[in-house]
């Protein structure tokens, strides 16, 4: 193993918003050309691009879908400060993580009856409503042009984890005609799954889950409850979003994606299907002498990537391994992102790069 080099490519929500979307192929992918942050999720959501007939302008997605959410986060936020008008301004750091974990610990802290604990995990609801399929038709069919350079330096056996929801990273290997999107596809379809088996197995991990994970929750369906592939079937292209609406099983439209907000972190090694992701990463970074982190920020509620990345201590030949960041906030002095990079690989040199643009345009 020792001769042979492999990368591990680590995308984090980063890799998405500074990614260069592609292709522009309707007026909705010219008003959007950006994948909403984190941070400023609703903001960037409102807010669309000038074009030839209109200045950048505002509009108001989730006032006009679910008024009730929008009114209990305008609430919680104090975002209009007693006003009633939209104001987009005030939406400026809304974050979504911080507004799925208020409506987590509030979900838990009434009981499941009472007015509150329906309030509170109805909001949920129409959150994931809200997002699914919002985000999945903002990115259905694109690629990132800068990942996919990184990506067409990939080796058989290199792995990509993704803790993106969005499908950036399956359409562009896919467009890198990387093997990896052909293994992902296996491991889908695979019914039973033994982590070790794919220590040599160049493939991709979504970490978190994907809005392309569809499961059934019609208990009466003979896949209830199971992920079902995204791809088409006996092929290795992806469905697209509007497949992915009626369970071909049964017939309903009881589908919901599979994801793991940040707050539900803690719930992971509770799915067996999760769980193996994360141990299949696990086999693969023991291989690992190139770890690439691509907008991931090491969030401390994290914990579960601290473990696993924590496990490079256990490597014996650990002197080479080549660790580089891609992320504007790691280099600045005193950011929580290198301390937490310092903190995590304190053994190792670091190189970095501000961009993906950068990153990708190197050498
Ligand atoms: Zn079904």
């Amino acid at each position: 193993m020792a001769n042979e080099s492999r990368k591990m490519v680590v995308l984090g929500a980063g890799a998405s918003i500074g990614s260069k979307r592609y292709p522009i192929n309707s007026s909705l992918d010219q008003l959007r050309d950006r994948m909403p942050s984190a941070e400023n999720f609703f903001y960037d959501l409102f807010k669309l691009n000038k074009t030839e007939n209109h200045n950048e302008r505002f509009l108001n997605f989730l006032g006009l879908t679910y008024e009730a959410l929008y009114d209990v986060i305008v609430r919680a936020w104090n975002i209009n400060k007693g006003n009633n008008d939209f104001d987009p301004n005030g939406w400026r750091g809304v974050n979504i993580e911080e507004v799925m974990t208020f409506f987590d610990v509030g979900s838990n802290m009434f009981d499941q009856d009472s007015q509150e604990g329906k309030l509170y995990r109805q909001a949920q609801k129409s959150l994931l409503d809200f997002m699914f399929p919002l985000i999945p038709m903002i990115c259905e069919g694109q690629h990132c042009e800068y990942l996919l350079r990184v990506f067409f330096g990939l080796e058989p056996k290199d792995t990509v984890i993704s803790y993106n929801w969005d499908t950036i990273a399956e359409y562009t290997l896919a467009k890198a005609k990387a093997n990896q999107i052909r293994n992902y596809a296996k491991l889908m379809r695979s019914d039973k799954i033994e982590p070790r088996m794919y220590r040599n197995t160049g493939l991709l991990l979504k970490l978190h889950g994907s809005f392309n994970w569809m499961v059934c929750k019609n208990p009466e369906c003979p896949s209830f409850d199971t992920i079902k592939p995204p791809f088409q079937k006996n092929r290795y292209k992806l469905i697209g979003l509007n497949e992915s609406y009626t369970c071909k099983d049964c017939g309903s439209n009881n589908l919901r994606p599979l994801i793991v907000p940040p707050v539900s972190n803690k719930m992971i090694h509770k799915d067996e299907f999760l769980k193996n992701q994360w141990l299949i990463a696990r086999e693969k970074l023991l291989d690992t002498n190139e770890l690439i982190f691509i907008g991931y920020s090491f969030p401390p509620t994290d914990y579960y990537s601290e473990w696993l990345f924590r496990q490079i201590y256990f490597i014996e030949n650990r002197n080479d391994i080549k660790i580089t960041v891609v992320n504007p906030q790691y280099g600045k002095r005193g950011s929580a992102v290198t301390k937490r990079y310092d903190t995590i690989f304190n053994d190792f040199e670091i190189e970095s790069y501000k961009t993906l643009k950068d990153f990708a345009e190197r050498n």
